[in-house]
């Protein structure tokens, strides 16, 4: 039997949560104060999963970079891909939030968005 010791990223009580599990049978989940941490354990420790954050360049825009996040979760280990995949991408000013900048990233069915809008260089 394996134990699995994880904080909750859940809410700022950071709760402390023990998971044991057998290979891919989870077994018990102590320690959460709410389901919220019973479903983020159980997640981590069969598919680990995380929004991801970061720029993107922008051509003839008021702001030389524009923040963009992926729309939900992607796997963890695909973490560092999506980053490059990020950083390969220019766009156009005008951005306007929650325009779609790479659709689909790496498969995961998740799409990366702008989260702030860039306005055109008058
Ligand atoms: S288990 Fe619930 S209360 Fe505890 S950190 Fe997670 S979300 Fe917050």
């Amino acid at each position: 039997m394996e134990k699995r010791e994880l904080t909750c990223i859940g809410c700022p009580m950071g709760c402390q949560i023990t998971v044991e599990l057998e290979g891919t049978e989870i077994l018990s989940v102590k320690g959460n104060t709410c389901a919220i941490g019973d479903k983020y354990a159980r997640n981590e420790v069969i598919h680990p999963e995380r929004t991801v954050t970061s720029t993107v360049v922008v051509d003839g825009g008021d702001k030389p970079r524009c923040s963009v996040k992926t729309a939900g979760n992607i796997p963890k280990d695909k973490i560092a891909e999506c980053m490059k995949a990020i950083d390969a991408v220019r766009v156009n000013a005008p951005v306007k939030i929650g325009d779609v900048i790479i659709e689909n990233v790496l498969g995961t069915g998740v799409n990366v968005v702008a989260t702030r809008n860039i306005h055109t260089v008058a």
